[in-house]
């Protein structure tokens, strides 16, 4: 399977990859913090050619479930325009999270508006890459936190060809035991494209996203290396950059 990591600097994703010894880099297309449209990448032609796999991590506003039409809206645009970005630079998808609503009330809205953003994007002949939708840690109100949401989630989307993104530090700080955790997802979905494998500095169920270094975490890390054996897909590091070597070589060496 192939290792690799989220790297920081977009820049140049596949040299700082290469240094890392990634077999596979995340990067974002914008800022990820804001609305800003994806320019074309100044190394696209050797992000495309290299031996390094690459995925496209979308930018933190995007939220296709909320029902508020002025922050949906351009989410949807953001998440058409980011995958084309994404297909720009050979990516093998674009995460986007699961996002929120504002009560429980609303779930249902939630997931009427994850649906309506792949129907629409049908008419126009469907994403550029496929979107990887990736659980979440927090929130009470959240599309993807708990599994028994995601499988709500997937009976409105799956048909549309959605790619599931597992993140161990969300599923554990959401409350989602990491035992058995990749059968439990793949009987939902059916698949996993994508696995962010990070640890949490927060404990079980404390529905805080904060990632830590596999040796500094409140994850057994046997578990997530059984996670990564037994998941079938890409894995990227999105742990503390001071540690992510040690976090790679760690894999390299347990996972085998
Ligand atoms: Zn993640």
């Amino acid at each position: 399977m192939r290792i690799g990591a989220h790297v920081r600097q977009d820049s140049d994703p596949i040299g700082l990859g290469a240094k890392l010894g990634a077999e596979v880099v995340q990067f974002f297309v914008v800022d990820p913090q804001s609305w800003d449209k994806p320019k074309p990448h100044p190394l696209a032609e050797q992000i495309k050619a290299s031996e390094i796999d690459v995925v496209i991590h979308s930018s933190y506003q995007i939220n296709v479930a909320s029902t508020n039409n002025r922050l949906r809206m351009p989410s949807r645009q953001a998440v058409a325009l980011q995958a084309a970005a994404a297909a720009e630079l050979g990516a093998f998808g674009l995460v986007v999270h699961g996002g929120h609503v504002r009560s429980d009330a609303e779930i249902e809205a939630g997931i009427i508006n994850w649906r309506k953003l792949f129907e629409r994007q049908q008419d126009k002949g469907g994403f550029a890459v496929p979107i990887l939708i990736e659980n979440t840690a927090g929130g009470n109100h959240a599309m993807a936190r708990h599994f028994d949401s995601i499988a709500r989630l997937w009976d409105a989307v799956g048909d549309f060809g959605a790619g599931f993104c597992l993140d161990t530090c969300h599923a554990w700080a959401g409350g989602e035991e990491l035992v058995g955790v990749v059968d439990r997802i793949k009987a939902i979905t059916g698949r996993i494209d994508l696995v962010h494998l990070n640890s949490s500095r927060d404990e079980f169920n404390s529905g805080a996203d904060r990632h830590a270094n596999l040796s500094e975490g409140t994850i057994d890390p046997e578990l997530l290396a059984e996670v990564c054996r037994t998941a079938g897909a890409p894995v990227v590091l999105e742990t503390p950059a001071d540690g992510v070597a040690d976090d790679i070589a760690y894999l390299r060496e347990h996972v085998g």
